[in-house]
């Protein structure tokens, strides 16, 4: 896959109306997924998209190149599980050539990465964010519906032996689940560089879980301060949402994402696209516009460039998802990105 040069496009920045930048795009690759996790995928309810609905890479490297030149630098690829599409690094590695991008990191469930962490990190990905719910096997298999937790644990560890870093553990919080393991999962920190992140789940799609599965950052903090001091680390530029906090002298950190109890959304710079073809402006919103379907029907970069902006437009000032009402967003995590 060749990276074509930018042809001429209307020079307008993705601004919103309430002055934020958008900078950041989340690029869903695939609806497909190698595990079912409870969470995301309620019920063991899975549809697929049928293969012609999902974007072809060229389609995606198009929509970027548009985004990067309307002002996107930095670029996370997800899914679905994004590393069981194939040509995956491929696309990596041609993602990785277009000017323009300063930053490019990958969320992964980490099946693949013992396996497939020198490719990885040959395409120029240096930022891994890695979702493990549990730390023990029996569990992990109980949440995603497979026996991987030996697979996902020696990949980790031979990422940070590759010197991937950041690596970032994503662990959804659910009462009654795993909320069991949370000292176990800030331990990991005191002796190696990993920033364990605890995310309180979202509901999402129509099979949600019960509110009082919900737990919110300060209970989880209140709750790993038994373990220590905790002090606050100072925000950099890829941070993104995560509230950092670090216990004296250990390794590495602890994060909260916490999109309930204390939203970020006047700080959001993240569009999405789907791995159909939708942008979406709002993860926790419904408000979606249909990229694919003019692409393929012939739209110019320039028309497709003020899709973007028009659809930007929309982005609201913040979402509507509160802990005790039902959840504002009809698709489940799995198709949209996370
Ligand atoms: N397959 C990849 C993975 O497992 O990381 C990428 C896709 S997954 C949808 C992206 C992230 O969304 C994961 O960290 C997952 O834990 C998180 N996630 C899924 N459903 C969620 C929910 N309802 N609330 C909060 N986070 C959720």
């Amino acid at each position: 896959m060749e990276v074509q040069p930018l042809i001429e496009l209307p020079q307008r920045t993705l601004v919103d109306r309430f002055n934020r930048h958008l900078n950041y795009l989340r690029l869903s690759i695939t609806d497909r997924c190698n595990l079912r996790c409870t969470y995301c995928v309620p019920d063991g309810f899975f549809p697929k998209l049928p293969s012609r609905e999902i974007l072809r890479y060229e389609e995606v490297l198009r929509l970027v190149k548009i985004a990067v030149h309307l002002g996107v630098s930095k670029v996370r690829v997800t899914g679905g599980e994004p590393l069981v599409r194939k040509g995956v690094y491929e696309f990596l590695d041609t993602l990785g050539r277009i000017d323009g991008i300063t930053d490019i990191s990958l969320t992964t469930n980490g099946v693949f990465l013992a396996d497939q962490i020198d490719r990885i990190r040959k395409a120029g990905i240096g930022r891994i964010n890695i979702s493990l719910d549990s730390l023990k096997r029996e569990k992990y298999k109980r949440i995603t519906g497979f026996d991987r937790f030996d697979t996902v644990w020696k990949g980790i560890r031979l990422a940070r032996e590759r010197g991937v870093h950041p690596i970032k553990i994503n662990v959804v919080v659910i009462r009654g689940v795993n909320d069991d393991e949370l000292m176990d999962f800030a331990r990991l920190t005191f002796d190696f560089p990993y920033a364990v992140r605890f995310i309180e789940y979202m509901p999402m799609g129509s099979h949600c879980r019960s509110y009082g599965q919900q737990i919110l950052a300060p209970e989880i903090l209140d709750k790993l301060k038994s373990l220590g001091e905790l002090e606050p680390v100072p925000r950099n530029e890829t941070d993104g949402p995560a509230e950092r906090y670090r216990f004296k002298g250990a390794a590495g950190e602890i994060g909260l994402i916490r999109p309930i109890s204390h939203h970020f959304c006047s700080d959001c710079n993240r569009l999405r696209l789907t791995a159909s073809g939708q942008l979406r402006v709002c993860l926790l919103s419904n408000i979606q516009v249909d990229l694919k379907g003019p692409m393929r029907d012939g739209a110019a970069d320039t028309e497709l460039a003020r899709l973007m902006i028009r659809a930007v437009l929309r982005k609201p000032r913040k979402h509507g998802l509160s802990c005790t009402e039902g959840s504002p967003v009809s698709d489940p995590m799995f198709a949209i990105g996370g």
